[in-house]
């Protein structure tokens, strides 16, 4: 690992998402001006009141200005019908205008985010969540990845942890995150070891502890401990849990800064890089469309 990186106390290298994110923006900026700032558009549709779901979009809108992008944010009440969710969506999937479309979840109760997810094409779901994405990511197709699982592999790169040959533990196993994850860090290239991990699995912290690199997306607030994790190992936290004190990760930061070669902050860790990543596929978007 390079020695040139900011470390937490216990000397591991803190792999700051914000300052990552922040260079992606700017990279982004920079590609777009050399392009003669051709108009690339983010759309969002936000449908319901939760707060959490409102931040995320606000954020969104902000970094993509920031990032030189043009942004549109649809938003819906909390009363919206199935049918009126679709049909928004449906109207942006036409707009020539809009290349990437996200649309934020979780929907309010009472709507199926299925078959509004499955409007989106392959091009447009910079999300990258639809059936259509995520059977181009397991060919190997190009197409959208998820954002989230993708700023992992970021931070991973740019703070220099080695992935070739090593052992990596995924926790968690969503189509969101876990799975994709999962893939990214076995793909041709990366080429780690990996691990799957959720609820049922037998002796996590004998697991956990085997890898060189641990991936928590479990959503259990500081569930990875010291206990779990092999000295020098790379931790990245996804996990967000909601507490009095703020926002919690899946990783008891604390605890395992003192024994992890290098771990990402929580928050300013995997979230920023989610959006830094939402904008890359939303500019890949606009290329794919044949807009730039
Ligand atoms: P899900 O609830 O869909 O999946 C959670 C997964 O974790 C499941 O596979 C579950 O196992 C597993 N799990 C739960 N408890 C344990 C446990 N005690 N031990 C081992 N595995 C466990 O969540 P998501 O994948 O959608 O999200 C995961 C977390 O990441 C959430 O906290 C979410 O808020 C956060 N998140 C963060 C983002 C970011 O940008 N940082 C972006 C997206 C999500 P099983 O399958 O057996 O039930």
């Amino acid at each position: 690992m390079s020695d040139d990186f900011e470390r937490t106390a216990g000397g591991a290298v803190l792999m700051d998402g914000n300052r990552l994110r922040d260079e992606t923006v700017a990279r982004i900026r920079g590609e777009l001006e050399a392009m003669g700032s051709p108009d690339v558009c983010l759309a969002t549709v936000l449908v319901g009141s939760d707060r959490p779901s409102q931040i995320y979009v606000r954020m969104k809108h902000r970094k993509a200005e920031e990032a030189g992008l043009v942004s549109k944010g649809v938003e819906l009440p909390e009363t919206a019908t199935q049918a009126e969710v679709e049909a928004a969506v449906q109207g942006l999937v036409d707009d020539p205008e809009v290349h990437g479309i996200l649309v934020q979840l979780p929907l309010p109760d009472g709507l199926d985010p299925e078959p509004v997810l499955a409007l989106l094409p392959p091009e447009k779901d910079v999300d990258g969540l639809t059936e259509r994405s995520m059977g181009r990511l397991v060919r190997g197709v190009p197409g959208h990845v998820p954002a989230t699982p993708s700023g992992v592999m970021r931070l991973l790169e740019r703070y220099g942890v080695e992935t070739s040959g090593k052992r990596a533990v995924v926790v968690g196993r969503s189509t969101l995150v876990g799975l994709p994850q999962v893939l990214l860090l076995g793909r041709k290239g990366v080429d780690t070891t990996v691990t799957l991990a959720h609820s049922r699995t037998a002796d996590l912290v004998a697991v956990c502890r085997e890898a060189d690199i641990i991936v928590a997306a479990a959503g259990q607030a500081r569930m990875i401990t010291a206990e779990h994790v092999k000295p020098g190992a790379a931790v990245i936290d996804v996990g967000v849990s909601r507490s009095e004190e703020g926002i919690v990760g899946d990783v008891d930061f604390d605890a395992v800064q003192a024994v992890a070669g290098a771990i990402t902050p929580m928050p300013g860790g995997t979230g920023p890089m989610t959006i830094g990543c939402l904008l890359e596929n939303t500019v890949e978007a606009a290329r794919m469309l044949g807009a730039v």
